[in-house]
This record gives C-alpha cells, structure tokens and sequence, in this order.
C-alpha cells in the first residue's frame, strides 16, 4: 500500500505518537494485586513494592 500524498490518514498521526510515548509511560505490574498500571501512576511503599495507587492507600 504506498499512500503517496495522502498524508491525512489517522495512521501518520497515530505511529510517531505511539513510538514517542512508548518508555514514558511503561507500564509494570502492581506487586500487590497485579495490576498493570504506568509507572508514573506506581507507588513506592513500605517493603520497595512497586504497588498501584488504590494499593498503596492513596485515593482508594
Ligand atoms: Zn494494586
């Protein structure tokens, strides 16, 4: 498919967003319930658990 001067299409948007954002917003698991959730979003609590914010007590 060589979309030569069609550059509109959602997917010329969508590619460099994805690859821009692809290591800032890894996502890991919580090591309380599992749960996969960004690691801008994990908390550090008592132990050095990585945990999900409803895990660490915080805005549940
Ligand atoms: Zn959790």
């Amino acid at each position: 498919m060589a979309a030569t001067g069609c550059t509109y299409g959602t997917a010329n948007i969508m590619k460099p967003y994805y690859r821009q954002k692809k290591g800032i917003f890894e996502a890991k698991r919580c090591e309380s319930c599992g749960e996969l959730t960004f690691a801008g979003k994990l908390r550090l609590a008592t132990g050095g658990k990585l945990v999900c914010i409803p895990c660490s007590g915080y805005g549940a």
